[in-house]
């Protein structure tokens, strides 16, 4: 795991309050106006001159007399990965720093909003309902000093739609500053139902933004039981169709649990006839975390216990023409067939392995646990030998 937040941060000589925002930087050359959005990493020996801010990661390096007068930061040694091009929030107030943007890293998201009309029972970012558009003021303020070649960026919520204008504004942006980077928005799909709404975001994304959206059974019932709202089902289906009529990448994410599990089959079926023109399937384990660690009695089941509704789900999908993906699960918990299948999809700073996982042959190509999974992992997690 990889650590993100930094608490009782230690700083020197800051008599401002306000939150900033810092490109972290080992480079001398660079001019002035992106010196002053930048945080130059020293080292024992090597201070570079011309920063307002300083960053390190070692407590002796502050005695030094060229620092005395200096704005420093010092944070644990653990977070001596940051590198050129990562990008922190630093917070005086509450000694905090958090880090948002890795350059190296394929796994940067960006929580957009913490507000949604849903209720999943096993979302993993329960909503709230507070004023967080200083979010997406937040993100737009960080857009300009992201890695133009960044890959891919992810927006998570809450659900990122709601705030139609201010959500549009955020893809726009993107799409100006970083026209080669994949966006894949997690979304319930919904509000794509408004075909103006859903015309003026294809207007705005750049052409390889991907869509994400939940889809929980083939059944409405269970759908909308399980996202804890009326009608979802059919809002995301015009949302999806909308989407695709006017050319977007849409994936469709099943989370699988015990209110859901036994329709895996029915819920290919229903792709294949009904919604074969998406782009990308992914069948997922569950995250341990928020609402889904409230219901775990309710909703956990062993993917052992599931994996053949899992290969006839795959089969199916993948004989018929879809791209389809496992995600979160564990190589021993399923079926050789649907191995080639399985992605390594758990971010790195929350993907983790139990002790036992060290003998296994097929380590390097298991995707692993979310750390929250380790509260309850399989009882059938058997190293391949
Ligand atoms: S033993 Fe561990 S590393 Fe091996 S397949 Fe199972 S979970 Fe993955």
């Amino acid at each position: 795991m990889i650590p993100l937040n930094a608490s009782n941060v230690i700083f020197q000589n800051f008599n401002q309050n306000e939150n900033l925002i810092l490109k972290v930087t080992k480079s001398s050359f660079l001019p002035t106006k992106i010196k002053k959005s930048s945080i130059s990493i020293i080292n024992s020996s090597n201070i570079i001159d011309g920063f307002e801010f300083y960053l390190c990661f070692d407590k002796k390096i502050l005695n030094n007399i060229n620092l005395k007068n200096k704005k420093i930061i010092l944070l644990e040694d653990k977070f001596s990965y940051l590198d050129e091009g990562d990008i922190i929030r630093i917070n005086l107030m509450d000694k905090r720093v958090k880090v948002l943007f890795r350059k190296k890293s394929k796994n940067n998201s960006f929580l957009v909003t913490e507000k949604c009309n849903h209720y999943c029972l096993m979302c993993s970012q329960p909503p709230k309902n507070i004023n967080d558009e200083w979010i997406f003021e937040e993100i737009n303020k960080i857009i300009p000093l992201i890695d133009k070649k960044t890959e891919v960026i992810g927006l998570t919520g809450g659900e990122p739609t709601l705030q139609k204008q201010s959500f549009l504004k955020l893809i726009k942006n993107f799409s100006n500053f970083l026209p080669e980077t994949k966006i894949h928005i997690l979304s319930h799909g919904k509000t794509f139902q408004d075909i103006k709404f859903a015309r003026e975001f294809s207007d705005f994304s750049n052409y390889n933004t991907v869509i994400g959206i939940p889809l929980y059974s083939d059944i409405s019932n269970i759908h909308n039981y399980i996202v804890q709202c009326e009608n979802a089902f059919d809002e995301t289906i015009r949302g999806i169709i909308n989407l695709k009529k006017l050319g977007q990448i849409v994936e469709l994410r099943f989370v699988i649990h015990q209110l859901n599990f036994d329709r895996l089959e029915k819920f290919a079926e229903f792709v294949v006839r009904n919604l074969c023109f998406v782009d990308h399937v992914a069948l997922m384990g569950l995250e341990l975390m928020g609402f889904a660690r409230a219901n775990i009695d309710d909703l956990w089941i062993d993917p052992f216990l599931y994996k053949d509704n899992l290969s006839a789900a795959v089969n199916t999908l993948s004989l018929n023409g879809i791209n389809v993906s496992i995600f979160n699960h564990q190589l021993c918990t399923l079926n050789s067939d649907v191995y080639e299948f399985a992605v390594k999809s758990i971010s790195d700073w929350k993907n983790d392995f139990l002790p036992n996982c060290s003998n296994c042959k097929k380590k390097l190509e298991c995707g692993g646990f979310f750390s929250s999974q380790l509260l309850r992992p399989s009882e059938h997690i058997k190293p391949f030998q």
